[in-house]
C-alpha cells in the first residue's frame, strides 16, 4: 500500500500536524486523485477536536477535495488519467437501499463511508480525508469538475456548495421567495450566492456588521445584524424560507419568529449542545423546522455543473499547510473571508 504525506491529529487536543498515511492499491473501479486542494470546512474543526463525541484518531480531515486524476484501475469508465475531479464527504455507500438508489447516499440506511472519521465499507478501515496528497475513491463517487473554474475556488463547493444547495432545492426556493441565510460564514456566502442564482429576494443575518458590503457583493438585498433586538422585531413574518448554517449554539427562536405561516428554517450548523425552544411560534403559524445533510452524487454532480454554468465558486484565502491551526482559530472566530483552502502541494 502506498505511503503518502497529509496532515492530521493524533488526539482531540492535540494540533494539526504532519504525518503519514497508508492508501489502498487501486482496484478495478477505483480512480487515484492526485489532490490539489483541500477546503477547511467547520466540520473539520468540530470534529479533529471530538465536538461532536464520535471522534476516531488518529484522524486526517478535510472532505472538500479537488484534484487530478493520476490513474484509475482496469473496470474504470467514467474518468481518465488527466482529468480534473472532486471528493465530498462521503466515499462510498451501500449502493442498495432506498436513500441509494435515489442517489441520496448521504442518507444511506445501510452504511454510509464517510471521507473521515468513518469507515471503509468493511466496517473496519478507517478513512482518511483530504489534508493529503492523494486519495482513492471508487468511480461512482467521483464528481467531474470543469477545468476552467478555479481549482481552489470549487473545492468548497463538494461540501459548502452542495450542503446549500441541496435545501434551497429541496425547500423550492426562487423567483417571489424571500429567503434568509443565518452567518454568513463557509456555507452561509455559497448559501447567498446560490438563493441569489436562483431568482429569490435574500437577506443575510449576521453577528458581524462589517460583512455588510460583502453580503451584498454576494447578491443579497438586505443584511441585518442580529446582535440588534430591534432586527427580531423588524423582520417578523417576512421569510418563506430561512438556511441556518450557524456553528454555535443558539436561541431558534427568535429565528423562527421571521417565519411567514407555512414557512420553514432549515437547519444546517451542527453546534457541540443541544437547543431548547418552545413549540408555539411553530404552532401558532404551522412553521416547520428542519434539517439537511450535505447532498447525494447526482444532485452535486447537478450543483457542479450550476456552478460551471453560472461561473460560481466559492470566495478563498489559499494557505500552506502549515497554516492549517491557524486557520481553525481564524474560523471559529468567524474571521474568514469565507473559505480557507488548503494547497495540499505544500505537503
Ligand atoms: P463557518 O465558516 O465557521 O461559518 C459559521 C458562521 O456562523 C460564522 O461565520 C458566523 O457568521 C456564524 N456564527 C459563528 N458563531 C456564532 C454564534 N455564536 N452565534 C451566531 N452566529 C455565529 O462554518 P461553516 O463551515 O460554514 O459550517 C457551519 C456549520 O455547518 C458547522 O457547524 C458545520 O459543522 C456545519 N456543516 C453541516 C453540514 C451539513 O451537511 N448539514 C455540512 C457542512 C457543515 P456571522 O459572522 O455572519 O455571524
Ligand atoms: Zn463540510
Ligand atoms: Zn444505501
Amino acid at each position: 500500500m502506498p505511503t503518502i504525506s497529509a496532515y492530521g491529529t493524533a488526539a482531540a487536543t492535540s494540533p494539526i500536524s504532519a504525518m503519514k498515511i497508508e492508501r489502498r492499491n487501486a482496484r478495478p473501479h477505483d480512480v487515484v486523485i492526485r489532490i490539489s486542494h483541500c477546503g477547511i470546512c467547520h466540520s473539520d474543526i468540530h470534529q479533529a477536536r471530538n465536538e461532536w463525541g464520535n471522534a476516531t484518531f488518529p484522524m486526517v480531515p478535510g472532505h472538500e477535495i479537488v484534484g487530478t486524476v493520476e490513474k484509475v484501475g482496469g473496470s474504470v469508465t467514467k474518468f481518465k488519467v488527466g482529468d480534473t475531479v472532486g471528493v465530498g464527504c462521503f466515499v462510498d455507500s451501500c449502493r442498495e437501499c432506498s436513500a441509494c438508489q435515489a442517489s441520496e447516499q448521504q442518507y444511506c440506511e445501510g452504511h454510509t463511508a464517510f471521507t473521515y472519521n468513518g469507515l471503509e465499507m468493511d466496517k473496519t478501515t478507517p478513512t482518511q480525508g483530504g489534508y493529503s496528497k492523494s486519495i482513492v475513491v471508487d468511480e461512482n463517487y467521483v464528481l467531474r469538475v470543469n477545468a476552467n473554474l478555479d481549482a481552489a475556488a470549487v473545492a468548497p463547493l463538494l461540501c459548502a456548495g452542495i450542503t446549500t444547495y441541496s435545501p434551497l432545492r429541496h425547500w423550492k426556493v426562487g423567483k417571489g421567495k424571500k429567503v434568509a441565510i443565518v452567518g454568513l460564514g463557509g456555507l452561509g456566502h455559497m448559501g447567498v450566492k446560490f438563493a441569489h442564482a436562483m431568482g429569490a429576494e435574500v437577506t443575510v443575518l449576521s453577528t458581524s456588521a462589517n460583512k455588510q458590503v460583502d453580503a451584498e457583493r454576494l447578491g443579497a438585498q438586505h443584511f441585518s445584524v442580529t446582535k440588534d433586538p430591534q432586527t427580531f422585531e423588524k423582520l417578523q413574518g417576512r421569510f418563506d424560507f430561512i438556511l441556518n448554517t450557524v456553528s454555535a449554539s443558539h436561541d431558534l427562536l427568535p429565528y423562527l419568529n421571521l417565519l411567514k405561516t407555512d414557512g420553514a428554517m432549515c437547519l444546517v450548523g451542527v453546534p457541540d449542545q443541544p437547543t431548547a425552544f418552545h413549540p408555539f411560534p411553530l404552532i401558532m403559524k404551522r412553521r416547520t423546522l428542519a434539517g439537511s445533510l450535505i447532498g447525494g452524487i447526482k444532485e452535486t454532480q447537478e450543483m457542479l455543473d450550476f456552478c460551471a454554468e453560472k461561473n460560481i465558486v466559492a470566495d478563498v484565502e489559499v494557505i500552506g499547510a502549515d497554516r492549517i491551526n491557524e486557520a481553525f482559530e481564524r474560523t471559529i472566530k468567524a474571521d474568514v473571508r469565507y473559505r480557507f483552502v488548503v494547497d495540499c502541494s505544500t505537503m
